[in-house]
């Protein structure tokens, strides 16, 4: 439902948190956020439930700072809204995180496929299809998230905001869109991506939206978008007018 992500020189638990609490408007039954930590490796937490209860989860128990990371809001379309469904769902042996907003109609029949390959699933979402798919055609290309996302969504059916990134690159946040939006905030050595503009308008008002069936690449030096076939795609910024 609410997405969002950074990248950049800050510790993002609290840019992420502050990124979700803007998206609330929307309505959601659980949050849930990753980083990569200063070891190296995929930090997660979520929860059922208002993002207090994330917060407050996050005030007993502190995740690893991290200076990469993403964040959901969930409303729940496949499976209920408890802690496993929660987003992000892991994958490629917990070294990949995910975030989904939307729905992927075909999930049934790739989750037959993958779990005939072996792979073992902790939810019962559609999101976590998506996430182990993108896990086996990242480990099948030899480590290239954006290639990865490419054969991914060659697969997909339905509407999907996807983000993810992978501890092996720990300055990189990748996403792609069909039917369901993604925007970019361009900052100073850092960069945000978002469900809508609510998720960082509070850190920059330089935009650019993300057309149909485009995958961005954020590192936090700049963004590169393509379409589906690779191709190289021209994105207009413009200027986040409303109030914070
Ligand atoms: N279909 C996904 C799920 O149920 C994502 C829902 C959403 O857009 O929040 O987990």
């Amino acid at each position: 439902c609410g997405i969002v992500g950074y990248v950049g020189p800050r510790d993002s638990e609290g840019i992420l948190i502050a990124g979700l609490a803007r998206l609330e408007y929307r309505g959601y039954d659980s949050a849930g956020i990753a980083v990569i930590d200063g070891a190296g490796s995929v930090a997660m937490r979520k929860r059922a439930g208002k993002l207090s209860v994330l917060r407050d989860d996050l005030a007993a128990h502190a995740l690893p700072g991290g200076t990469t990371g993403i964040g959901h809001t969930r409303w729940a379309t496949h499976g209920g809204p408890t802690d496993a469904n929660a987003h992000p769902h892991l994958a490629d042996d917990d070294r990949l995180a995910v975030i989904h907003n939307g729905i992927i109609e075909n999930f049934a029949e790739l989750k037959v496929e993958l779990v005939s390959e072996g792979y073992d699933f902790l939810s019962e979402t559609d999101t976590e299809v998506a996430a182990v798919l993108l896990g086996r055609e990242y480990r099948a290309n030899g480590g290239d998230l954006v290639e990865a996302f490419r054969s991914t969504a060659s697969r997909l059916d339905g509407a999907f905001t996807l983000l993810a990134m992978h501890e092996e690159h720990p300055g990189l946040v990748v996403g792609a869109r069909r039917n369901s939006p993604l925007v970019i905030g361009l900052g100073e050595g850092e960069n945000f991506l978002g469900s809508d503009v609510a998720a960082f308008v509070e850190h920059t008002r330089k935009a650019l939206a993300i057309g149909q069936d485009e995958i961005v690449a954020i590192t936090p030096a700049g963004v590169e978008v393509t379409d589906f076939d690779g191709a190289a795609v021209d994105v207009e910024p413009f200027e986040v007018l409303w109030d914070a």
